[in-house]
């Protein structure tokens, strides 16, 4: 096994380094390659992928790979995937927003965000999530991404407003969007506002017009599974790349009762996650419930790598809020005594949420919501 992991890092190394050089019919036998590997892992690649953004994904992963002692969990010296909030604005003001925006656009000056966005495309995290406030209305946004895909990153851009199908049209193999589903159409609109799932509707015709799968990220509020027939429907009628199922965390920012999954709710999403996945790429279940039931990866075993303590939260994952403060994810946002402050290099925020991780009480499916509720009984 400590051969195969010697092999592998020397083999991912290499061809990172060289993938640069690569015609493009070479760069794609490497995406192949590669895309194999990561669906033998569990975590398949995007279907297209820019080769700049394969490059910083192997880079950070051999690494990794060459720092972590044989027999412990993947140490990453960088996040691999960055949550950014763009801005504190959202026209939307849904009941059920999990960031600290709103209405007021007092914080979040389009200068501000510029030099936020250019210090995350410094990085070497290849991976970026953008959420909000709302990101396609703030200030300047379209130059802000622009920063990222020109450094080579692959964004995620999660939004509830009309997508302009030109944005997406122009960075193939970098950009993908992600559409939230909070419930069936009535309740998601009670949620999300009314006319938000015609929106999502025609964000999902736009995008497939202009040849781009966009993800659906479901959000189960509670135990009321009806929204999934309405995906069901929206899976056979366009065509989705990935459907991510999560069930809503109590972040203490809006009212909300807390989600107890049964062993019954958790096999009736196992029936709609078999239903789901004949239509589209792949259906991850991300929900806190079923981590410590996660069988050890193959990967894992072949590299003596031991599977990650928890969710991706300070493992692999790093969240920056519209002022440029890290947190674990963005479900600490606004609780300024767990910030990282902003002057940090994006490395230093990491180690500072690495320690925070490790810090995390044992045991507990999701620190985020734990620190929520420590606060409200304080
Ligand atoms: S703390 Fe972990 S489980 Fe909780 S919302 Fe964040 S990433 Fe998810």
């Amino acid at each position: 096994m400590r051969i195969a992991r010697s092999l592998v890092n020397s083999l991912l190394s290499l061809s990172s380094e060289r993938l640069a050089d690569l015609s493009p019919s070479a760069a794609g036998d490497v995406y192949r390659l590669s895309s194999a590997f990561a669906a033998f892992a569990g975590r398949p690649l995007m279907e297209r992928l820019d080769p700049r953004v394969l490059k910083g994904a192997m880079s950070l992963v051999s690494n990794a790979l060459a720092r972590t002692p044989y027999g412990s969990q993947l140490e990453f010296d960088h996040p691999l995937v960055i949550s950014l909030s763009t801005s504190s604005y959202c026209p939307f003001a849904c009941c059920n927003c999990y960031a600290s925006s709103g209405g007021n656009r007092e914080r979040g000056r389009a200068s501000d965000r510029v030099q936020l966005f250019a210090k995350v495309a410094r990085s070497k995290t290849p991976f970026i999530i953008l959420s909000g406030g709302e990101p396609l209305v703030a200030d300047g946004f379209e130059e802000c991404l622009g920063l990222l895909l020109d450094a080579g990153k692959f964004v995620f851009v999660s939004t509830n407003a009309l997508v302009d199908p030109s944005l997406a049209r122009q960075r193939e193999g970098q950009l993908v969007f992600i559409l939230p589903v909070w419930g069936d159409r009535k309740r998601h609109d009670a949620r999300r506002g009314a006319h938000s799932f015609d929106r999502l509707e025609r964000n999902l015709a736009a995008l497939n017009g202009v040849g781009q799968k966009p993800n659906l990220h479901i959000v189960l509020p509670d135990n009321d599974f009806s929204a999934l027939r309405d995906v069901e429907r929206l899976v056979r009628q366009y065509k989705i790349n990935v459907v991510t199922i999560a069930r809503r965390i109590h972040t203490g920012r809006v009212d909300g009762t807390r989600l107890v999954l049964s062993a019954s709710d958790l096999s009736t999403l196992d029936h709609w996650r078999a239903v789901l996945q004949r239509h589209v790429r792949r259906v991850v279940c991300d929900l806190p419930e079923l981590q410590s039931t996660a069988a050890p990866g193959r990967l894992h075993s072949l590299l003596g790598l031991r599977n990650f303590e928890g969710c991706a939260a300070g493992n692999w994952m790093m969240h920056i809020d519209d002022t440029g403060q890290g947190f674990p994810c963005f479900s600490f946002e606004g609780r300024q005594h767990l910030a990282v402050p902003r002057h940090l290099t994006i490395g230093d925020q990491w180690r500072a949420v690495r320690q925070m991780r490790a810090e995390f009480p044992g045991g507990v499916r999701c620190p985020g919501e734990y620190h929520a509720r420590l606060e409200e009984t304080v």
